[in-house]
């Protein structure tokens, strides 16, 4: 029995705006169902049927989708998320998320752009309840930050082979992970040996370079990345840097101290990360919280994991897991699709699945 999806999106917009969400994510729904109502069923079934309702003026990628997911009697993905989402504490929600956590993928040591020795990163880790954490220190060509030559690497997974072994002997239930950060160059190809990358635990793969490439261009480059066998996790995929103004408002700023995201085709790439068994990373970092949510949103409809990152460059930082619950939590994320809620036995066996 199909649903009546003018009704849908009115929903939808009536939820988001009393959730004090951004006007302008109202106002897609809103337009929306406007235009459809003008339309009538007829060819709101004909268009959807034939894949032209975007080409309806007001009408998104979005919005398309649950209209498409209304006629086919199905309450769509985006009114679900809110309904469940509605009335409950987003505050509440973050907290059961955090709690889930069990590690953190991404964090670097003063090997690379850190700020402390690999003892102290994981020491903390373990001071703050995590059954692992996951070294991932820069690559070669990422010069600025020390990036890890092969030789440098192959002599940080001793040191942190020793470290287990001492953590085993102890009988502590912690293992320091390795990995790497690893430049996606600007071919989509990853910046480290072949035969290094296959040893590692777990390996996020990230933008830094080239950020204001056209977007065919990076969706290219970002395409070749997610489909590389090594990679597991994408790392920040906008790259966006967020001006920290005393609002401390999650706002990117062009130029100033912030960096605007890059383009490419988020539908496309994270199409790729579901079909390959990618996680899309959620990154905590307050001056990244990247993906934006519009974006996380719309990777969660689509179906993609996720990895709730700290990106620490310090001990410290390790605790701040919160920040991207929150986000998680806001865009409906439930913990199953959290790789890093899952036991450190899951984690690694889907890491090498990839
Ligand atoms: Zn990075
Ligand atoms: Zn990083």
């Amino acid at each position: 029995m199909a649903r009546d999806p003018v009704a849908d999106l009115r929903r939808i917009a009536f939820l988001l705006e009393r959730a004090n969400e951004a006007t302008y994510r109202v106002r897609a729904f809103r337009s929306a169902a406007a235009a459809l109502a003008k339309l009538g069923p007829g060819e709101i079934a004909a268009r959807v049927a034939d894949g032209t309702l975007t080409k309806v003026n007001g009408v998104g990628e979005v919005t398309a989708r649950c209209v498409a997911e209304s006629l086919r009697g199905e309450e769509p993905v985006y009114l679900r998320r809110l309904t469940a989402t509605e009335g409950s504490d987003v505050g509440e929600a973050a907290a059961a998320l955090r709690r889930a956590l069990r590690g953190d993928c991404h964090a670097h040591s003063d090997w690379s752009d850190g700020g402390s020795p690999i003892e102290e990163m994981a020491t903390t880790a373990i001071e703050l309840g995590h059954s692992y954490l996951v070294l991932t220190d820069h690559s070669p060509r990422l010069t600025v930050a020390r990036g890890l030559s092969a030789d440098r690497l192959r002599e940080q997974l001793d040191v942190v082979a020793a470290l287990n072994e001492t953590l085993a002997a102890a009988d502590v239930d912690f293992r320091l992970l390795t990995g790497i950060e690893v430049d996606i160059l600007a071919d989509g190809s990853l910046d480290q040996e072949e035969s290094l990358l296959a040893m590692l635990d777990v390996v996020v793969g990230s933008v830094h370079s080239g950020l204001r490439d056209a977007a065919e261009a990076m969706t290219r480059r970002m395409l070749t990345a997610v489909a590389n066998p090594h990679l597991d996790i994408l790392g920040h995929c906008t790259g966006r840097k967020l001006a920290m103004g005393s609002d401390g408002g999650d706002r990117a700023h062009r130029g100033g101290r912030g960096r605007p995201e890059s383009q490419f085709d988020a539908e496309a790439i994270f199409g790729a990360c579901l079909s390959a068994g990618k996680a899309v990373e959620i990154n905590c970092r307050p001056d990244r919280l990247d993906p934006p949510k519009r974006l996380l949103r719309l990777a969660y409809e689509m179906g993609c994991a996720f990895a709730i990152d700290t990106d620490a460059h310090a001990p410290g930082q390790l605790d701040w897991l919160h920040y991207g619950c929150e986000r998680a939590a806001l865009c409906g994320v439930e913990a199953d699709r959290i790789v890093n809620t899952w036991p450190r036995e899951r984690l690694l066996s889907w890491a090498a699945t990839h």
